[in-house]
């Protein structure tokens, strides 16, 4: 499924858009040769769009029969169209000779077991400022207000922003991973437990560490490339030089072995344990059993069966957050 984003503006009867949004599959509407409108024709009463085109996707030189399915969005800033279209999505992985795992973290976004760092980008703090000042305002107006009802808008179009900076981040950052390495390994994380205190911070870290390994798995499909879930267990205590158990808090940002004198990045030496895990779990058995499908909308969806680890079996599902992970967009305003 090839994501196509084509932008609209249009006479549509916000009322009914407001309300229930329909799907389509390959009949009940009818796009312009040219592109630029589309038709609702099960009398329904949505009418006749107009597609403001993002220039580079152009959905009419799609053949009809590859255009799968068609539905209407909501979002913060207006209403799309989503056109689901097939494609064979094809990628040839150039092989590097190179295995890595990854830490994910705070301070930064990842540490790899090569000592290597990923940093959060600078967007998530000034966006928890901003999303917070503008859920208190909305908090301190009169219940049923317009001036509620307005702020409550402006919040809503500082998410949207946020999301889809993280999701722009998240798909970059992947891609780049994911190219340039044979495989990788990352800790299957209870993010909740990562994250303490600040509400807001949390969210979007979450929602942050979520997007990235959704597209690592969605990359790691396309490129051939294993992705390898790891059990959290010591990865980040145990002393990647000599398998020492060595305590430290979370504040502790070095890792000092009384053992073997390793002394490293606490965030590396959890990352070169998080691959050795990997790679023992590779030589034995393969350890994770994962699903993964795209639906209509080209959508992933993936499901973890269970994954076995140095024997023991841990299972989990995962529900990746990713509604507009493939992008697939376009719009139409009352
Ligand atoms: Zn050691």
């Amino acid at each position: 499924m090839k994501p196509l984003k084509t932008v609209s503006r249009s006479e549509a009867n916000p009322q009914y858009l407001a309300g229930y949004l329909p799907d389509y599959k390959q009949t009940g509407w009818k796009l312009d040769r040219d592109g630029r409108h589309i038709t609702f024709i099960d009398g329904c009463g949505i009418g006749r769009l107009r597609l403001v085109g993002n220039g580079g996707q152009h959905i009419e030189t799609f053949p009809l029969k590859q255009i799968k399915r068609v539905r209407l969005l909501r979002r913060a800033d207006g209403y799309y169209v989503q056109f689901a279209v097939a494609t064979e999505r094809k990628c040839e992985h150039v092989e590097t000779g190179s295995v890595v795992g990854i830490d994910m973290g705070l301070k930064v976004f990842y540490t790899d077991s090569d000592g290597k760092t990923v940093e959060n980008p600078r967007h998530y703090a000034s966006a928890e400022k901003k999303l917070k000042r503008l859920h208190r305002q909305v908090s301190r107006k009169h219940k049923k207000s317009q001036n509620r009802k307005k702020a409550r808008q402006r919040l809503a179009k500082a998410s949207l922003k946020v999301q889809r900076q993280r999701e722009d981040f998240a798909r970059k950052t992947a891609n780049a991973l994911v190219s340039s390495h044979d495989l990788i390994a990352y800790e299957h994380l209870q993010i909740r437990n990562l994250v303490k205190n600040q509400k807001l911070a949390k969210s979007i870290y979450d929602a942050a560490w979520g997007h990235f390994l959704s597209w690592v798995k969605a990359y790691g499909i396309m490129h051939e490339v294993p992705i390898i879930a790891v059990a959290p267990h010591y990865t980040s205590q145990d002393c990647s030089g000599c398998g020492e158990r060595v305590k430290k808090t979370l504040s502790t940002r070095t890792h000092r072995c009384p053992s073997c004198g390793l002394v490293m990045d606490r965030d590396e030496n959890a990352a070169v344990n998080i691959l050795a895990k990997a790679l023992e779990g590779t030589l034995g058995h393969r350890e994770t059993y994962e699903q993964v499908s795209e639906n209509a909308w080209g959508e992933m969806t993936s499901t973890v069966l269970f994954a076995r680890i140095g024997g023991q079996v841990i299972s989990w599902n995962q529900e990746p957050p990713w509604r507009l992970a493939m992008g697939s967009v376009s719009r139409c305003e009352g």
